[in-house]
């Protein structure tokens, strides 16, 4: 059995290092465990490292790509004494002090670790279209991140489906490389901000499908083309492109919680705002996988300064 921390986070995004970088300061030594890269595109460092140019995070006026920022935040982390591991939680057990945290065999009969306070930042992830041909597909023309993937598709015809930001950022940033973009949007409508709505409909290289789903990925070893179905009219159409990157939102990582932590409908962590706590006295959760509005690295990392205090604080209350 280990010792017990006084601190787990779960987590390495903005939310979770700035919560690193706080209680690291506060002499908590932090454990963060920060992930492993999965087939759905997660990562260490959360959704940044699979970002761009970062524009909007102040402090950088000239923007800073999404993984220099990310590994900037870890650096300032580990220069305080923050521990981070590259490993995976497979189970906690939040029915009793210290917390079980799991790493590994979720039926071991002991915990990896065990916390005093933990701090969920587990993030969101890509949600994908589930079609067939889309798993295979996966890496192989289909993609879920153009920073990745984007140099693959020098002068190829490629499309991105979704009408929020992150659809029209990715889209506007495969031009680099692509000879034609096709945003594929369900809607006549899109969601994403006016800027970058307007950098999309001002790219010469950006075209639009609007009321329009993707229904079939057509390829045996790579993307060949895709089935589109107008959402509208039924008709059908196959679009000959050999990439499709898909943008149509996150899910967040709360599989880990069910039963225990306190979930909205659409599986977000409730939180007691204006804190960070959650249901379970001394576990507190901060950045996207509990929130639903703004999803932003900023307000990210805003909470993750917030439970971070919150979870300091409860340590001192319990001495
Ligand atoms: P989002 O805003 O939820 O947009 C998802 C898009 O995908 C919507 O247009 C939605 O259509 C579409 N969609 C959802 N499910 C679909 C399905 N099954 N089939 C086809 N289309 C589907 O997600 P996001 O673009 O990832 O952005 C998430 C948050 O991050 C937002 O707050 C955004 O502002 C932020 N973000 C900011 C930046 C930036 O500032 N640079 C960049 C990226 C993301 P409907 O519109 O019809 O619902």
């Amino acid at each position: 059995m280990s010792d017990v921390r006084d601190l787990v986070i779960l987590g390495s995004g903005p939310a979770g290092l700035t919560a690193a970088i706080y209680t690291a300061r506060a002499s908590l030594d932090p454990l963060v465990i920060e992930g492993e890269p999965s087939s759905t595109g997660d990562q260490p460092g959360g959704q940044l490292m699979l970002t761009t140019e970062v524009e909007n995070f102040p402090g950088f006026p000239h923007g800073i790509m999404g993984p220099e920022l990310m590994m900037n935040f870890r650096q300032q982390a580990e220069r305080f004494g923050a521990v981070l591991k590259t490993e995976k939680a497979s189970k906690v057990d939040l029915s009793q002090r210290p917390f079980g945290v799991w790493v590994g065999d979720p039926d071991a009969i002991e915990p990896t670790y065990l916390a005093k306070t933990l701090i969920v930042a587990t993030g969101a992830t890509s949600l994908m279209l589930d079609l067939p041909g889309e798993q295979r597909l996966l890496g192989h023309g289909v993609s879920t991140c153009a920073t990745c993937d984007g140099f693959f598709f020098r002068d190829h015809d490629i499309a991105v489906v979704g009408g929020g930001d992150s659809a029209l950022e990715e889209a506007t940033f495969l031009t680099r490389f692509a000879r034609s973009v096709t945003i594929i949007h369900r809607r006549d409508e899109l969601r994403g901000s006016r800027i970058m709505q307007d950098r999309a409909f001002a790219n010469p290289k950006i075209s639009f499908l609007w009321n329009s789903q993707v229904v079939d990925v057509i390829g045996d070893q790579a993307v060949q083309s895709i089935e589109v179905e107008n959402v509208q009219t039924k008709a059908r159409s196959t679009l000959a492109v050999t990439g499709l990157f898909v943008a149509i939102g996150h899910r967040p990582n709360t599989d880990l919680f069910v039963g225990q932590l306190d979930m909205k409908e659409n599986g977000y962590l409730v939180t007691e705002t204006p804190s960070t706590r959650t249901n379970v006295d001394g576990v507190f959760a901060c950045g996207d996988v509990q929130d639903d509005t703004y999803r932003q690295a900023i307000t990210a990392s805003g909470s993750g300064c917030a439970a971070a205090i919150d979870a300091e604080r409860w340590l001192e209350a319990q001495e």
